[in-house]
């Protein structure tokens, strides 16, 4: 049920946000660093193709690289909940660019399954190391409401950078091929270095663009999976 509705939310932004035209094409891969992050239900997905891939071994191989990125202090729905209550936050920045363990030939390995974080990073303009990616504060908002339901989705589970979640989820027995070719300390730190995925306090939504994301909302909320409705699902009924 979980990874049914992670790919409505994977399909429903795509479709959203498909009439934007951007600069990103196969082979550009600027922002391919190690900054992702990810819930748990997006881990579970990328370990799982890996395994069907038959590059159990490699995916190991590739947590296994020596890596620069720093955990992140809080979660996105940790932010949203401190904003909502009027504290003063501000987002967390990193500029560490070290290119992702799954860029190769600047192709990414695992594209079909690449988590919400890397499907929505994209640019209106060609990025370079003086021109940060560009985007419009519609889209923004509406990247920033798929990843706080996203982390709904997950909550009570492994949120962090990708590359301490995936190690982390190999304690589970469905990855134990995956877990067997992985240094042990390895895992154990990378758990240490993961936050818990919070439920959603609201939407940070403005007067201007909030109407355009709540209606990207409304058509998710009113999306039926066996027969439920995506709402009600998120709220456990
Ligand atoms: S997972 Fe793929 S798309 Fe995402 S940063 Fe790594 S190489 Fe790029």
């Amino acid at each position: 049920m979980k990874t049914s509705l992670l790919h409505v939310l994977y399909n429903s932004f795509e479709k959203w946000s498909s009439n934007l035209t951007t600069s990103c094409k196969k082979g550009c891969s600027f922002c391919c660093t190690q900054n992702v992050t990810i819930t748990a239900v997006e881990g579970e997905e990328i370990l799982r193709y890996a395994r069907e891939q038959g590059k159990s071994s490699w995916i190991a191989e590739k947590l296994g690289l020596p890596r620069t990125c720093t955990p992140p202090k809080m979660t996105t729905n940790d932010f949203a909940k401190a904003c909502l209550a009027g504290k003063d936050v501000a987002p967390e920045t990193h500029h560490d660019m070290t290119p992702c363990p799954f860029l190769e030939e600047n192709i990414c390995m695992i594209y079909p399954v690449r988590p919400f974080g890397c499907r929505f990073f994209v640019s209106t303009l060609q990025c370079s190391a003086s021109r940060p990616a560009q985007m419009s504060d519609a889209y923004f908002e509406a990247s920033m409401a798929i990843n706080q339901l996203i982390e709904h989705l997950g909550q009570k589970e492994y949120w962090g950078n990708m590359l301490d979640v995936l190690p982390a989820l190999c304690d589970i027995s469905e990855f134990k091929d995956i877990a067997t070719s992985l240094d042990i300390t390895l895992s154990r730190q990378a758990r240490m270095r993961t936050l818990t995925a919070k439920p959603l306090p609201g939407f940070l939504l403005s007067e201007q663009d909030g109407p355009a994301v709540t209606s990207l909302l409304e058509t998710i909320f009113d999306t039926r999976i066996d027969n439920m409705r995506i709402e009600d699902i998120l709220n456990g009924k």
